[in-house]
């Protein structure tokens, strides 16, 4: 299944899109994709109720604009240096064991929303990732436990202002939490719909150039080794999203200097089988 909710911010409905493209209202099912959902047998009622009513369900307007497809998470746990080429690319040594950061969870946006620079920025950058949102609570998991964890997997676009982030002190956080800095979509794909995610090409360019081309296999740690040392010092929550990185080609790695993003920049990314986003760059106002 793919998941969508759509609608104006945050007054998002949950949808579905069909295996032709087409999306479709899930009101009627009667949840929306947060941790209630997540946390009990959510994903297979929807498919039972997807499989009983999704084709007669009304159309959502492809006009309509997307929301992120899960509900706000209790948190955004990313992933640093977690691609060889990016950790050589930034000149740093290849962890010994993952980097972990947050992002608040007010930074999410739909995945076409604007890009909005924060009041005092000069550095903002751009990371396509791959995005897992859980499954069931993950407290001390093993390797062979965490796969029955992964709800799905989405595109993230893992924004970050690099002067907040490296120049002004303490942790990552303030370079990573501003709003609209984790649009998330277009839609939250369940496994079976990705196959191995090990093996998926992902790519971003901005204004028409290519700027990042990889594929998920560069990763250090996989997914399941993720989840598995994640919760070994907090607790997922159903609907938490761990963002696993991002390969190289990033603004602060271009040379012979760096490259930000300026207002009226367009942004574009995907990752196979999780669809394509987009984002336009505008000023804070
Ligand atoms: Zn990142």
């Amino acid at each position: 299944m793919k998941l969508i909710r759509f609608g104006e911010p945050g007054r998002e409905r949950p949808g579905l899109q069909l295996p032709d493209g087409s999306r479709v209202d899930a009101s009627a099912f009667g949840s929306d994709y947060d941790e209630a959902f997540f946390g009990g047998d959510g994903l297979d009622r929807l498919a039972a109720w997807a499989a009983r009513d999704a084709a007669r369900a009304s159309r959502v307007d492809p006009s309509t604009r997307l929301g992120p497809p899960i509900g706000r998470p209790s948190k955004i746990v990313c992933v640093g240096l977690n691609y060889r080429d990016h950790a050589a690319e930034s000149g740093m040594d290849i962890p010994k064991e993952p980097v972990v950061f947050f992002k608040a969870t007010s930074s999410l946006a739909g995945p076409n929303d604007n890009l909005i620079i924060p009041r005092g920025s000069t550095k903002v950058d751009w990371e396509v990732e791959l995005a897992v949102v859980i499954r069931g609570r993950a407290s001390y998991v093993t390797v062979e436990q965490a796969a029955r964890h992964v709800a799905g997997y989405v595109l993230h676009n893992d924004y970050s202002e690099r002067s907040f982030q490296l120049e002004r002190g303490g942790q990552w956080v303030k370079g990573k939490s501003a709003d609209t800095f984790a649009p998330l979509g277009p839609f939250l794909a369940t496994p079976d719909e990705v196959g191995d995610a090990a093996r998926l090409e992902m790519w971003l360019t901005v204004n028409g150039h290519m700027r990042q081309r990889s594929s998920t296999a560069n990763m250090i740690f996989n997914v399941i080794e993720l989840i598995s040392y994640i919760s070994g010092f907090m607790t997922l929550l159903p609907g938490d999203v761990i963002s696993t990185g991002t390969p190289a080609g990033v603004g602060l790695g271009m040379k012979p200097s760096p490259l930000y993003l300026k207002a009226g920049d367009e942004v574009a990314l995907g990752i196979d089988g999780l669809g394509e986003s987009r984002q336009r760059v505008v000023p804070f106002a």
